[in-house]
């Protein structure tokens, strides 16, 4: 059971472990199509066994509670689904939940706003980037039934959604990236105060070995040269101007900074 205390300026963060999955080789094989035997071998040099994380962020910025992604939910405890959980530890509770923002709407970063047909948070505004409501929600090619489940997840939010895009500032110091690719709408998100800077890139990358071969996308991204396209250029960014990162799938706490090495980059994991 997890959770990371940090700070960025006067912004108190809070990083919590929904949960952890071992990813096998046989996962990994089912995630990577075409795998390349370097990247195999990358994985294999990895520290054993393998685990995929869900890593949430807690944000208290001018007086607001405001979380980013709400995890897998909690029908997936013991495994996932934990976050409810550790913020109670920490003595926050839903209620005081005064911002639910999603990077994109897959399930294990949308899937904690319900429970059954209840809003999980009953005074949050959820906000979520446009382009990712359309493709799943109105005019996008997205499948009819997960169109269904997804309604019926936001549904009781109703009359409290608000949409953003790139740019756009959903908090004091909390700044919308779009980082499309994984999804058409998959956002990051800049926090900014005195002078310190983090950047979460939530789902620009999903296992560690793809910051040594950013070419490679996951078989769940929905666009994946441009998903390989955009994780390369924000690499570059990060390791340009030396920025702190948080990756949502990495190693909890998935922070931590990149090098450029080779013809890829190197994790440098913080925490
Ligand atoms: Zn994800």
């Amino acid at each position: 059971m997890n959770t990371y205390h940090f700070s960025v300026g006067n912004i108190k963060l809070i990083v919590v472990g929904d949960g952890s999955e071992t990813l096998d080789e046989a996962g990994l094989i089912g995630m990577v199509k075409p795998l390349p035997d370097a990247f195999l071998q990358a994985y294999r040099e990895m520290p054993q066994p393998y685990q995929f994380n869900y890593n949430i962020l807690y944000i208290e910025s001018a007086g607001e509670r405001i979380l980013i992604d709400t995890g897998n939910g909690a029908e997936g405890k013991p495994q996932v689904g934990n976050t409810l959980d550790l913020l109670q530890q920490e003595g926050i509770t839903a209620g005081q939940i005064d911002k639910v923002i999603l990077s994109h709407l897959h399930m294990d970063h949308a899937g904690g706003l319900t429970v059954g047909n209840a809003a999980v948070f009953p005074n949050a505004e959820i906000i979520i980037p446009k382009v990712e409501w359309e493709h799943w929600l109105e005019s996008g090619p997205a499948p009819a039934e997960r169109r269904e489940i997804l309604k019926a997840v936001f549904q009781p939010y109703t009359g409290r959604i608000r949409f953003v895009g790139d740019g756009d500032s959903v908090a004091e110091g909390v700044t919308v990236v779009a980082l499309p690719g994984h999804t058409p709408g998959h956002s990051g998100f800049i926090i900014d105060s005195e002078g310190q800077g983090l950047l979460h890139i939530v789902d620009a990358l999903h296992l560690q070995m793809q910051i040594a071969f950013p070419e490679v996308s996951p078989v769940f991204d929905l666009q994946p040269d441009v998903s390989a396209a955009n994780r390369r250029k924000v690499l570059e960014r990060i390791a340009d101007e030396g920025l702190t990162i948080l990756a949502y799938h990495l190693q909890f706490p998935g922070l931590g900074r990149v090098e450029r090495s080779g013809s890829g980059f190197a994790w440098k994991p913080m925490g």
